[in-house]
């Protein structure tokens, strides 16, 4: 999927409204708009990347600044002491319905494993 009609990219333009709760040059997070906890965060690299599946070496960098943005979001949400997941869904088998990089940050309740 290219940028252009990609709808990650649209809510980092401005152009589809999100609930942001955090950005910096690099990382975007937002509220899911379906949430599957009490909390659920989506955070994204602003540069477009499709999925886990098509990352680079070069991109080592902003892979880890999304775990460490996770963490802060986490801490921040409370979620320090209670616990919290963060996931990765990647292609049709993984559950990923967004073309666009994302990690999924869920907690405020216990959550089952394994994931169905
Ligand atoms: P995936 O299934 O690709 O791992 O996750 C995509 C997530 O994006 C889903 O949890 C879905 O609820 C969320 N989502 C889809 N469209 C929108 C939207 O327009 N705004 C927001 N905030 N979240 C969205
Ligand atoms: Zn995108």
């Amino acid at each position: 999927m290219s940028a252009n009609d990609c709808l990650f990219c649209k809510i980092i333009a401005g152009d589809i409204p999100a609930e942001i709760i955090y950005r910096d040059d690099q990382v975007l997070a937002f509220r899911d708009i379906n949430p599957r906890a009490p909390i659920h965060v989506l955070v994204i690299p602003q540069k477009h990347v499709d999925s886990l599946a098509s990352v680079t070496e070069e991109q080592r960098d902003i892979m880890g600044k999304i775990m460490i943005v996770a963490r802060e979001i986490a801490a921040a949400e409370g979620l320090s002491e209670s616990g919290y997941r963060a996931v990765i869904n990647v292609g049709l088998d993984g559950g990923q319905t967004i073309s666009h990089l994302h990690l999924h940050l869920l907690g405020g309740r216990t959550l089952h494993w394994p994931p169905g």
